[in-house]
């Protein structure tokens, strides 16, 4: 078995869900288990509605609805051949359910994160049953599984973690021996807690849930299929001319995840890792294109430096100690402050009378700041970036921080840092400068490149 997880390019309209469907039989014989993302922007377009109407813009939210309306009728019928009136009274009958949810935030005026999820969910609901039409009008055997009754999670709207024992042993029961039989698709990003609410695994949440779902299988390899080769040395909305990396250690991707690599969740590889399973990432509108593998060891590679991380938007906060130098336990009290407030931190540095660190979630930020200024100076600055080199052999690499610095030399660096993992090697500058400097760094690591590592 294995998992193939296509995310919300790769099934935004009609001709993108046929390029799938021909994907998914070729490989067929491997008896995939299939995971969708919501169909183009629909989960922020769902998003955006909920807000809508909780603001008592029924009206505009009311619109948005009818926009998706017509969107999942128009990509999705043509799709579904012989059974497409099953499908449009599907389709039909999920809206009315969403309108009468929108008219109700609308007459309340409020949004909890729990509708926020029960509207989210939709999205995954409508393009998975979808899809599983198109398979079936494509001639394949195959059949649609609700991910809410399989993936169980706590009661963390918008953010819930899977009850991994519970979800092993439903998927082992349900999906496993359904998969020998047919095609199985089923909706990414949703699940539902112990008593049957419907939760979301967090933005960007179906890769969490094809991980998941590969570990409760025990599947030979998870893919991932987005509008990428695969993981490049750059993310390429900041610059062209990345290369494609080959093969990549879990611990890499890992990082490059949670350093703003967009491509993966940033959580997606543990349940992989613990596993052993392989992650393929590859792109649906050039299934020749090789993609790139990541496993448990890297390959071995001249390069030490593999891609180069980046997350924008990041605020920088200094923390100063009133008296001459730090106490004892100041450092403790700062990220006690961090921790009750849920807020986590990504870089930190030290001197002897102050400490700096980044934030990317600014949501209570001021509630920090009053607790920390009883005993210490707080500042804040917005729009800084953090751009970070990875690559396991960067910790075997003389030198690597010093070339860095060169190419940097004329950017404002504010911090930086070698992770604890050593795999990477992280500088904190301006937003703006953001474009330059990945620019002159990937001129630096990857003029040269090992052909056994780069594409
Ligand atoms: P999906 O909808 O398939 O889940 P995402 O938009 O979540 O796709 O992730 C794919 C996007 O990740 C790419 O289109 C690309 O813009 C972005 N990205 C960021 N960093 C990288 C990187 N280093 N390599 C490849 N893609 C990256
Ligand atoms: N549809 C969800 C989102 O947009 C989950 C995903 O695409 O991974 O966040
Ligand atoms: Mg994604």
């Amino acid at each position: 078995m294995i998992v193939m997880k296509f995310g919300g390019t790769s099934v935004e309209s009609e001709t993108a869900i046929r390029r799938v469907t021909e994907i998914v039989r070729a490989a067929e014989v491997r008896r995939p288990v299939v995971v969708v993302s919501a169909m183009g922007k629909t989960t922020n377009k769902l998003l955006a509605m909920a807000r809508e109407a909780a603001a008592g813009r029924r009206d505009q939210a009311l619109g948005l609805l009818d926009e998706l309306r017509l969107d999942h009728l128009r990509h999705g019928l043509p799709l579904a051949g012989a059974e497409s009136a099953d499908l449009e009274r599907f389709i039909r009958s999920h809206f009315e359910w969403l309108e009468e949810f929108v008219k109700g935030l609308a007459a309340v005026g409020e949004l909890s994160l729990r509708s926020m999820d029960a509207i989210a969910s939709a999205g995954e609901r409508l393009s998975s049953l979808i899809v599983s039409f198109a398979f079936r009008a494509a001639g394949m055997r195959a059949e649609h599984v609700d991910s809410r009754r399989v993936i169980v999670t706590d009661t963390r709207f918008t953010e819930a973690r899977p009850l991994f024992e519970r979800t092993y042993a439903a998927l082992k029961e349900r999906v496993a021996p359904l998969a020998q039989e047919a095609v199985v698709v089923m909706g990414g990003f949703i699940g539902s807690t112990l008593d049957g609410q419907t939760t979301t695994l967090g933005r960007g949440g179906s890769d969490y849930s094809a991980a998941i779902i590969g570990a409760g299988i025990d599947a030979e390899e998870i893919q991932i299929w987005t509008d990428v080769d695969g993981m490049l040395t750059a993310d390429p909305r900041i610059i062209a001319g990345g290369h494609r990396v080959k093969s990549l250690s879990f611990a890499e991707a890992a990082e490059m995840a949670y350093f703003g690599a967009k491509v993966l969740h940033p959580a997606t590889v543990l349940p992989a890792v613990e596993k052993n399973i392989p992650v393929v990432i590859l792109n649906s509108r050039r299934p020749e294109a090789g993609g790139t593998r990541i496993a448990s060891e890297a390959v071995p590679s001249k390069n030490p430096v593999k891609s180069i991380s980046c997350k924008r938007g990041i605020t920088i906060v200094n923390i100063r100690s009133t008296r001459m130098l730090m106490a004892h336990g100041f450092l403790r009290r700062i990220f006690e402050v961090f921790d009750r407030f849920t807020t986590s931190v990504d870089m930190v540095s030290t001197s002897e009378v102050s400490v700096s660190l980044t934030l990317d979630n600014t949501e209570n930020l001021r509630a920090i700041t009053d607790e920390i200024r009883s005993f210490a100076e707080i500042t804040a600055e917005n729009d800084h970036a953090l751009v970070c080199l990875v690559g396991e052999n960067i910790r075997h690499t003389p030198g690597i921080a010093g070339r860095a610095f060169q190419v940097l030399s004329k950017l404002n660096v504010r911090m930086i840092s070698q992770g604890a993992s050593l795999l990477n090697l992280g500088f904190v500058i301006a937003d703006r400068d953001v474009p330059e400097a990945v620019a002159a760094l990937h001129r630096e690591f990857f003029s040269e490149l090992d052909p056994a590592v780069f594409d």
